[in-house]
């Protein structure tokens, strides 16, 4: 009885505060400044404590990765850079080998449209730095050609074990444009681990989904290539990623002509005719180097391209406005204005090997 009387009033105070408290908030969200870009995490329905505590972990495992993969700021990837360079070889860090295992599969299966191994060329037309958008005269075409001439690629390297080298000095690893979506997939991969079940990471140019936001599925936004606005929205299911590749993001202005961050490892060349391209698929790094490769492939190759990716999901925007889709992305996205000029393909057959646009 006693025990009853001690502790009844404050009992009772307790559940009568709970129950006039606002319920514990359903999102938990995180802002990460990292990869010269905010990251915004969303974790929906785990217990606050847990869920500060997995996006506190995400952050910490963000900055080794930003640090391990930075092309241009002293880092391991530095160092590597200039070990292939002097011909030499170099024990990478285990954040860089799946990295760099990955990257040169998705190299492959792109038809080398997608080629971290360009770095030289990206430093050349003056992307290595932290200033996005600027005005500078474009590089001299003759040293662009020479670059090309070497043709630098991941195919040039010779991993063994944890030492990479390069048959090839002309090879620089730049992997900004796979680095983020292999970034979604590892942060998927640490949540789960961490017992989170759903979740939204948005890295600037992409996101990767866990699970649902509460009974419907996580809905994002893809950007519009001209101007603030979107060009609409798609929904994903858990485990996949949707990544945007654009002219818009980083750009040189010079006399009025545009030059993309996106360079042709054929030509040397800022892409022209793709002004964004964006890919849906199951693992972050795929969607992110399948952008980038599409706007690299344009019109043209887009379709041959994305099969020899294992893409069936993806959109094209040209400079004129035209829309290029296949029938399964059309069937996602939810166009926030009816697009004016669309052509939906489907995916073409498998073809022989030796018809390789590079
Ligand atoms: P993203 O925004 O994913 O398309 O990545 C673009 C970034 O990837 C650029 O800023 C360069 O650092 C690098 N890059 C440019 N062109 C290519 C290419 N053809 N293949 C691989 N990486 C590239
Ligand atoms: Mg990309």
């Amino acid at each position: 009885m006693a025990v009853v009387r001690r502790f009844g009033l404050p009992l009772l105070l307790a559940l009568g505060l709970a129950a006039c408290a606002p319920p514990p908030p359903q999102l938990y969200q995180e802002r990460i400044f990292v990869f010269g870009t905010l990251v915004d995490l969303g974790i929906w329905g785990a217990p606050p404590e847990r869920a500060k505590a997995a996006a506190d972990q995400v952050a910490r495992d963000l900055h080794v990765m930003h640090r391990d993969w930075h092309p241009w700021e002293p880092g391991p990837l530095t160092e590597l850079n200039a070990a292939i360079a002097a011909g030499q070889d170099y024990r990478v860090t285990p954040s860089l080998l799946p990295l760099i295992r990955v990257s040169l599969d998705l190299e492959r299966r792109s038809h080398g449209l997608f080629d971290p191994g360009i770095g030289r060329l990206v430093a050349l037309w003056g992307f290595h730095s932290d200033d996005i958008h600027k005005t500078k005269p474009p590089p001299d075409p003759g040293l662009v050609a020479e670059l090309v001439a070497k043709r630098p690629s991941m195919e040039d390297l010779i991993i063994e074990g944890d030492r990479v080298g390069s048959r090839n000095p002309a090879v620089k690893l730049d992997f900004g444009a796979v680095a983020k979506g292999f970034a979604g997939d590892l942060v998927l991969a640490r949540l789960r681990e961490l017992g989170i079940e759903h979740a939204l990471i948005n890295l600037g140019g992409g996101l990767s989904a866990l699970g649902r936001h509460g009974e419907r599925p996580w809905r994002v936004g893809i950007r519009h290539p001209q101007g603030a606005g979107i060009l609409g929205a798609v929904t994903l299911e858990s485990g996949e990623a949707v990544h945007t590749s654009g002219n818009y993001e980083r750009y040189n202005e010079y006399e009025g002509i545009k030059y993309s961050h996106i360079i042709d490892p054929r030509t040397g060349r800022p892409v022209t005719e793709i002004v964004s391209a964006s890919v849906i698929a199951a693992n972050g790094a795929l969607a992110d180097a399948a952008a980038t490769a599409l706007v690299v492939a344009g019109s043209r190759d887009w379709l041959e391209i994305a099969r020899d990716l294992g893409i069936e999901l993806a959109m094209l925007v040209d400079e004129q406005g035209t829309l290029y889709l296949t029938p399964g992305m059309l069937e996602r996205v939810e166009f926030d204005q009816p697009p004016k000029s669309l052509v939906v393909k489907n995916l073409p057959g498998a073809t022989p090997a030796g018809g390789s646009p590079r």
